[in-house]
């Protein structure tokens, strides 16, 4: 791909949200949970440039703080539980929350990065 051709950046961010190689759409971007694949599998990308920091972890949080905390209002106002029994399940539910968004968003931080040739993709 020659170096000033433009990249589609929703198709890239996309794809990173599906945790594929935002160039060719079919290799894996992460290996395990979190770790960025030196290179896809199918086409070769070099992904080990792609440095995301905090940014995933950080989205993360906020995206979960969003959700969840209307509904400690909602429920509580709803069912007057028990103070303790609102608190723990809400950890439970950020929590299962944060593990399903981080490596999602960590895709979409990827596919950002390589669509605006950011960290010399
Ligand atoms: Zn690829």
């Amino acid at each position: 791909m020659p170096i000033d051709e433009e990249r589609d950046t929703r198709l890239a961010v996309f794809r990173g949200l599906t945790l594929k190689c935002p160039s060719c759409g079919k290799g894996k971007v992460l290996s395990g949970y979190l770790t960025v694949k030196d290179e896809c599998d199918c086409c070769g990308q070099d992904l080990k440039y792609a440095s995301v920091d905090d940014g995933p972890a950080y989205f993360t949080l906020m995206v979960v703080v969003a959700l969840v905390f209307p509904m400690f209002g909602l429920i509580y106002s709803l069912f007057e539980p028990r103070p303790i029994w609102v608190a723990l399940s809400m950890m439970g539910i950020s929590t299962i929350l944060a593990l399903i968004i981080l490596p999602r968003v960590k895709g979409v931080f990827i596919g950002f990065q390589w669509a605006k040739r950011l960290h010399g993709f």
